[in-house]
């Protein structure tokens, strides 16, 4: 396993990341034997946070043993000082470790953001965690514009910032940059757009020859200087292996490298409002399965994949626990979850596109 150092931290993390929001096996045995394995390997950064079920019990006890080994990241929001105390404090509990490696701010947006947590005492709380070891350095998290991200970064505030990056979501390249200059580490989060670039995608396949699609968009991101981490959201043994193969170190090769050029321009033509299936804008209150429904809608749109993504589309509202929720003809265009969108998907019109091709 390859590793980087860490912006200015003196920390040395594996390329390869281990997102746990993914690990939703129903035997939560399975879900440990796959971060235990990771951890063999030398997969030595672990992301999580308090709310994605009960992934914190996971990967507590699949770091009995290993705690000394890995790295811990967590998160929690900036809004209320003693509501992040409670997540804080709770999350040490469950995953029963002393310290978090990291904690960051979740989702802060711009400087306005940054205010807030300093003025609501939440960044003071922060760093008094920070003096009792708790936690040994603070980062935030953010889908907010990459030019506010930037400003963010420039704050010294912060060791760390996740961002979502990928082939195909290339926005935040300057937060890359911008973190690079001031030495603050990246991680990167959505890295396969949600499970998008991971399936197989035949317009992609054709320009891509020796490699799945899921390997090249991991092994483009680990080749990018001043990329930390990639943080993979990685939910079976099948997932890890693919990931583990970018540990390797090598780099994409200049040929390869403009090769991808041309993938980028032929995809270009894809908008950047493109939903990468974080759930933020669940529950919807008619119950549309927005992130499923959108996640077939990039299939069908950027790959062409129509006659797949129709295949999965059916499968919902048939009462099955992996395809939950209803079909795109229920929304009643109320607008909730685009409020809560941080990509700014205009989801009403995207289902009203899928009502048409899924017909
Ligand atoms: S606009 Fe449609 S999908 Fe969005 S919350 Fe309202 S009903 Fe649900
Ligand atoms: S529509 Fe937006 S909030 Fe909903 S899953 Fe997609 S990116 Fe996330």
């Amino acid at each position: 396993m390859e590793y980087r150092e860490y912006g200015k931290t003196g920390l040395k993390l594996s390329t390869v990341g281990f997102g746990v929001m993914r690990l939703y096996h129903p035997d939560i045995e399975e879900s440990v034997a796959v971060l235990r394995e990771a951890m063999k390997q030398g997969v030595n950064i672990y992301e999580t946070c308090r709310h994605y079920g009960d992934h914190e019990v996971r990967l507590g006890k699949a770091l009995k043993g290993y705690r000394d080994k890995v790295y811990i990241s967590s998160k929690g929001h900036y809004g209320e000082v003693e509501a992040l105390k409670k997540d804080f404090e709770t999350s040490l509990k469950i995953l029963d470790i002393e310290y978090f490696d990291f904690y960051q701010l979740w989702g802060l947006a711009d400087m306005e953001g940054l205010a807030a947590a300093r003025q609501n005492g939440v960044l003071d709380q922060l760093r008094d965690y920070q003096a009792q070891g708790l936690c040994k350095h603070i980062g935030f998290t953010s889908h907010g514009q990459p030019e506010n991200v930037v400003k963010l970064v420039e704050s010294g505030e912060f060791a760390s910032v996740t961002v979502p990056l990928s082939l195909i979501y290339q926005r935040t390249l300057p937060v890359v940059a911008a973190a690079k200059k001031k030495g603050v580490g990246v991680m990167v989060m959505t890295p396969l757009m949600g499970g998008v670039l991971a399936n197989p995608s035949t317009r992609l396949k054709e320009k891509l020859s020796g490699y799945t699609s899921a390997e090249f968009a991991l092994r483009w991101l680990a080749s990018l200087d001043g990329v930390g981490t990639v943080l993979s959201g990685i939910g079976q043994m099948s997932d890890l292996e693919e990931n583990l193969k970018v540990g390797d170190g090598n780099r994409l090769s200049p040929e390869e490298m403009m090769k991808l050029d041309e993938v980028i321009k032929e995809f270009s033509g894809l908008d950047d409002k493109f939903c990468t299936g974080c759930g933020y804008c669940t529950p919807c209150p008619q119950e549309v399965a927005i992130p499923y429904i959108l996640k077939f809608y990039n299939q069908a749109k950027a790959f062409g994949l129509v006659d797949w993504a129709k295949e999965q589309y059916n499968n919902l509202e048939q009462g099955h626990g992996w395809a939950p929720g209803m079909k795109a003809d229920k929304c009643t265009e109320c607008g909730e979850c685009e409020e809560k969108c941080p990509h700014g998907v205009p989801i009403r019109e995207k289902l009203k596109e899928m009502v048409e091709l899924m017909e």
